[in-house]
């Protein structure tokens, strides 16, 4: 007996797995024996009937056995370009007719597939001049016993591909680990299963790569992917079902400390800014730990409200975490907090990866002590040598970048620490019940006074010229400007506008303004420079690519330049933009597009033109992608999720959160008989460990 997930052999164990297969694989992010068995088919080719030669019609698909009647040739004489012709005859019990198979470049078959020798055939006919023909093919030789060779007479999955892998190879090694495992283990308790009749774990995932008719696979999906809801919703909403944490602290009013940096404040908070500040002091105060997503546009001041509510929680000890997706935007928190809090005593530090040596020894210490107040960084916020003295308040800001898995992972740093996650892309309602249990949101809808909405081009080739010359307007009068391209520098792959060449071009077309280049090579000290000067006015106008997506807040520019801008994702466009309009100064966005765009990118592009509402935008995201991915893709930033789908399966998601609900009240520690499978797989195989801590 196995848990799939722990089997961690890699896959170049395997026999016929070489360094090339190998490499394929990783490409796909599959390296170990568990990776490729949860690597999801795309679809299922049905080859359990024998379809005839003599039943085919152009177009149809051969499936039979055949066997080889001769070899001949064709093309010009006398040259080496002459192509190899087999004809094969039906052979199998409702056999009859006839067919060539060309072989376009594989004259080396005449060797493997010899005459009197039978075959099972595989393949689309098509015919030619009155002749039955296939080029494309499989034959594989028939078995002395007369059994089916293994990829004939069944249902046969059809993976996602790379390289140089093929579905032969891969459905061969998913079958020879299937074969090493005689059951697997396990996950859900019978009553569960009997109940929403599921498979058992073993036949589920036998089923799911290799159904015994088409119609089984539903029922495959539905056991992995309900085994996976309730896992999910179990750890999420274990935090919330078992959680007293003492007397509640009274009515939740702001502290000294608070009212102290609102009066300070060179502006009024917005009513929206309030309204989210009292539900949060609201549930900071509970026994209850904070579940809690707040979300709003960007530049609608979401990270004021952080700061305040940090303050309500330092008034009792305690320690707030603050993780940020980039470096770079993690350091430019910790600036604006050090520039805000520290005049109130508060005491600021910053910790990412870049901090290095004796200074991140003496850091961790401080933490460690509880000399720190505000701990602000990337992820590594919660790798292993992080420990705080008493965290209480953990704030992650752009939520949607970062992975369940590292959620979890900072959650365990503390003991049930109130959770603040703030988003500028508002998540489905399936995902906020079941990664965080039952997420309670804050919403700011409306921008701090004084906000011009942004005025959006759309810019086609011909119409360059005269946006450079509506940004020179802009230059003169002080205001400063982005332009982002897709990507670092010329490859010649193709015809995209790289930094590298515009940061040139952009120079002599400005020759008084000074600007600078910025991406991802650069390393963090150049980049903090750079944007240092900028903020400054040192700098006028940045030629970048998409690193300053995310968060950067300079009130003072103007104007955002996006080329190839059919090729980035609605989000994507409207985090760019939102880089200006953030002041009282009236701003511009150009989204400079090429010719052939699709029918998704029109849309796109006139969503942005139409609309400056981060709502908006996300909601017609949904309607332009179209109701979710396809089971078994990955959702990036979101949630691995292999069966599932968080768009299709709401009822599947209730299902299994009732019965995660149901059994944590009424068996927190999985004693039963019946739960004690659960108890099993959650400390051998946890289904939501800390992988991947460092790398995303
Ligand atoms: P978000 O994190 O939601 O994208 P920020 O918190 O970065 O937004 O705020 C954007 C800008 O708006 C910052 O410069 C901030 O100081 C300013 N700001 C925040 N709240 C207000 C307010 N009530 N009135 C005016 N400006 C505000
Ligand atoms: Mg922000």
């Amino acid at each position: 007996m196995q848990y799939l997930r722990n089997l961690k052999d890699s896959i170049s164990t395997l026999p016929k797995v070489g360094p090339s297969a190998t490499k394929c694989y990783s490409e796909m992010g599959i390296f170990t024996f568990s990776d490729l068995l949860s690597l999801s088919p795309r679809a299922w080719e049905d080859r359990s009937m024998i379809h005839a030669l003599g039943e085919l019609e152009d177009g149809m698909t051969a499936n039979t056995l055949v066997e080889v009647v001769a070899h001949s040739y064709f093309g010009p004489k006398f040259s080496n370009k002459r192509t190899l012709k087999i004809l094969v005859k039906d052979v199998s019990q409702k056999g009859y007719g006839r067919l060539s198979l060309v072989c376009f470049g594989r004259n080396f078959l005449e060797k493997t597939l010899k005459v009197g020798h039978i075959y099972y055939l595989y393949g689309t006919v098509s015919r030619h001049m009155g002749e039955l023909q296939c080029s494309q093919f499989e034959m594989t030789p028939a078995t002395e016993d007369g059994d089916f060779p293994d990829s004939f007479g069944k249902i046969l999955p059809i993976y996602p591909l790379k390289g140089t892998l093929s579905q032969r190879i891969i459905r061969r090694d998913v079958l020879a680990i299937l074969s090493k495992v005689d059951r697997f283990e396990e996950e859900l308790p019978l009553s569960i299963r009997t109940k929403h009749s599921l498979l058992s774990f073993d036949e589920a995932l036998r089923i799911w790569h290799f159904p015994p008719s088409l119609s089984s696979h539903d029922h495959a999906r539905k056991t992995l992917a309900f085994s996976e809801l309730f896992y999910l919703q179990l750890v999420a909403r274990r935090r919330n079902v078992s959680l007293a944490r003492g007397t509640s602290q009274g009515p939740s009013t702001p502290t000294k400390l608070e009212l102290k940096f609102i009066e300070d404040l060179p502006f009024p908070l917005t009513a929206d800014q309030m309204t989210v500040l009292k539900e949060i002091r609201k549930d900071l105060d509970s026994e209850q730990a904070m579940n809690r997503l707040l979300q709003g546009d960007v530049g609608s001041g979401k990270t004021l409200v952080a700061w305040i509510s940090s303050l309500h929680v330092l008034s009792t000890g305690a320690q707030v975490a603050f993780m940020a997706p980039t470096e770079l935007l993690s350091r430019q928190h910790a600036e604006s907090a050090a520039r805000l809090l520290e005049p109130l005593g508060i005491r600021i530090a910053f910790l990412t990866g870049s901090v290095k040596g004796k200074e991140r020894k003496l850091l961790l210490q401080a933490i460690a002590k509880g000399n720190v107040d505000i701990i602000i960084g990337t992820h590594a916020l919660f790798s292993k040598e992080v420990s705080f003295k008493n965290l209480r308040y953990v704030i992650i800001d752009e939520q949607h970048r970062f992975g369940v898995e590292q959620r979890l992972a900072l959650l365990q740093k503390a003991e049930v620490p109130d959770l603040l996650l703030m988003t500028a892309t508002p998540i489905p309602r399936t995902l906020s019940l079941t990664v965080f249990g039952n997420l309670n949101v804050s919403t700011i809808r409306t921008m701090p006074p004084q906000r011009v909405p942004i005025v959006t081009h759309l810019v086609s080739e011909g119409s360059r010229e005269r946006m450079y010359k509506a940004i020179s307007v802009e230059f003169k009068r002080g205001h400063q400007a982005y332009f982002v391209y897709p990507r670092i520098d010329d490859t010649g792959e193709s015809n995209l506008r790289d930094v590298t060449n515009m940061f040139e071009f952009l120079k002599e077309h400005y020759p008084q303004v000074p600007s600078a280049l910025i991406h991802s090579k650069l390393d963090e000290e150049e980049k903090m420079a750079i944007l240092k000067n900028y903020q400054e006015g040192k700098l006028q106008y940045l030629v970048s690519t998409s690193v300053v997506e995310v968060g950067i807040d300079i009130p003072n520019a103007t104007c955002m330049v996006i080329e190839h801008a059919d090729r980035f994702g609605l989000s994507a466009l409207h985090q760019l933009r939102g880089r200006v309009g953030r002041s009282h100064l009236q701003s511009y966005c150009f989204l400079v597009f090429g010719n052939d765009l699709t029918d998704d990118a029109k849309q796109r592009l006139k969503v942005m033109k139409e609309s400056n509402d981060g709502f908006y935008i996300a909601e017609q995201d949904l309607v332009i992608r179209g109701p979710g991915e396809i089971t078994g893709t990955r959702q990036s930033g979101f949630l691995r999720l292999h069966y599932a789908s968080l768009s299709e399966d709401l009822d599947l998601i209730e299902q299994a959160r009732k019965e995660a609900d149901r059994i944590l009240l009424t068996d927190p520690a999985f004693l039963t008989e019946d739960n004690s499978v659960i108890r099993r797989t959650l400390s051998e195989s946890s289904p939501f460990e800390e992988e991947n801590q460092e790398v995303f």
